[in-house]
């Protein structure tokens, strides 16, 4: 039902934009100039080249560009720790005992979530595990956990070392999804069959929201209804998808997930990273958790008393009194996301991104081709171009330009037009110079 909001949503808007791409310079002029989240642009700061033009930024899947509030909302509270010590707990202008509160009711939207269901808390992977420890909880004759072959490298440690964690072996206990022979990108239908068949032996579904190297945006209302029916947790990391995407994982049934605020998120490097409890966990006691005293009733909680309570929700899974710094930087950057709206974020994005693939295709080389599906539906902000030959070679002659985009083994390059800084100019300016050091990288 959700799925087909958000997909008539897409499809509603790629309408009412009655979109020919056309191949012209103009094209991209007329695109930013009726843009309505063109002027966020100049609310970050954009990298400059050596001689000081705007380089050509399609890194924000990576690290997200700093927004120019961002300093402001950090010196708030250098400020008060300053003047204040200890007092800025309870008497900062932004109390630091409720601080990470500030931020439930943005991360709530942003991921379709109610308030109960999210916190911000420790970093990704970190969460990853205390999510794993409350909810894999391997049998004797339910065991598996399924991830992609081609997931993030850090989710791949930690499923493994999970698995190991509880005395099973991954040779026997992880189920890693690939394409099928000749594709670039897993079909739903396939993890569909795998839950009909194998379903029963499955304990976790743990996958990326959108595949950091293919661009690959899962299904992933259908992934967790087929993985329910089949009595399979349902966790996602959306590292890739938080402020990429629209999600509603509320509504979509989603068990846990996780996810980091440096990439999309624009709150700057190792910041405080998000995590989403689904509300029928909320009040469980027998799900068995690594506990801290900031997970801990807040009534209570300076009683100090030896007996752990949870609070109920996202955040009893919370250890430790959170970085206030890295938080102040996460508020200015949710801020813009809430001020734009993630519909309109989408939106854009989708052009964008469309934009890209058109251009290319112009162009068309035997030396490139994306990876990525081509249905908007089935993709973020990125794309994901295998470079046939001396593609290491081209991403840096293309960063020599001043174009930054990023470079994964043993042939991508990710190009990622963020849509909050990005213009259509950038993307136009993109593939001319994507083109121009093609053509030389082939030549011989
Ligand atoms: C970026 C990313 C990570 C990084 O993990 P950290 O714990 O933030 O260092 C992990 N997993 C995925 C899928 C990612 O995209």
């Amino acid at each position: 039902m959700v799925a087909a909001c958000v997909r008539r949503l897409v499809r509603v808007l790629l309408k009412r934009m009655n979109l020919d791409f056309q191949i012209s310079k103009s094209f991209a002029v007329a695109m930013d100039a009726k843009d309505a989240l063109a002027k966020y642009r100049e609310r970050f700061h954009i990298p400059k080249t050596k001689t000081g033009d705007d380089c050509i930024y399609f890194c924000g899947n990576s690290l997200g560009l700093q927004p120019k509030s961002v300093r402001a909302y950090v010196e708030q509270e250098l400020q008060d720790w300053e003047t204040l010590g200890v007092e800025g707990h309870r008497h900062a202008r932004h109390p630091w005992l409720p601080y990470h509160e500030f931020l439930t009711g943005q991360t709530a939207r942003l991921v379709g979530a109610k308030p109960i269901e999210v916190v911000v808390m420790n970093s990704l992977t970190a969460n990853l595990h205390l999510m794993m420890v409350s909810f894999y909880r391997p049998t004797l004759t339910r065991h598996k956990i399924v991830i992609e072959a081609s997931a993030f490298p850090s989710d791949q440690y930690a499923v493994k070392s999970q698995i190991h964690f509880h005395g099973f072996n991954p040779s026997t206990s992880l189920i890693e999804l690939s394409p099928q022979p000749g594709e670039d990108t897993i079909r739903t239908q396939d993890i569909e069959t795998l839950f009909e068949k194998e379903g029963e032996t499955i304990a976790l579904i743990m996958l990326g929201g959108v595949n950091y190297a293919t661009g690959q945006l899962f299904e992933l209302d259908r992934i967790t209804k087929a993985g329910h029916a089949k009595g399979c947790i349902a966790g996602f990391d959306l590292a890739h998808a938080a402020g990429n995407v629209i999600l509603k994982l509320h509504e979509w049934d989603v068990d846990f997930a996780v996810w980091c605020s440096y990439k999309y998120l624009n709150a700057g490097p190792g910041s405080v990273a998000g995590c989403f409890v689904h509300e029928r966990h909320a009040n469980n006691p027998d799900l068995p958790r690594f506990a801290g005293w900031w997970g801990h009733d807040k009534n209570t909680r300076f009683l100090m008393g030896p007996d752990f309570h949870f609070i109920p929700g996202a955040e009893g899974w919370q250890l430790s009194n959170p970085p206030i710094l890295p938080l102040a930087a996460l508020r200015a950057s949710m801020d813009i996301f809430d001020e734009a709206g993630m519909e309109k974020i989408r939106a854009k994005s989708v052009l964008l991104t469309g934009y890209l693939e058109f251009l290319l295709e112009q162009h068309r080389h035997e030396n490139f081709s994306a990876v990525t599906p081509r249905d908007p539906l089935q993709r973020g902000a990125q794309l994901s171009i295998r470079v046939r030959r001396n593609g290491r070679a081209l991403c840096e002659r293309l960063a020599a330009r001043g174009v930054i985009c990023d470079w994964r083994e043993p042939d991508i390059i990710r190009a990622a037009p963020a849509p909050l800084y990005n213009s259509f100019m950038d993307v136009y300016r993109f593939v001319e110079i994507f083109i121009e050091e093609n053509r030389l990288c082939t030549l011989v």
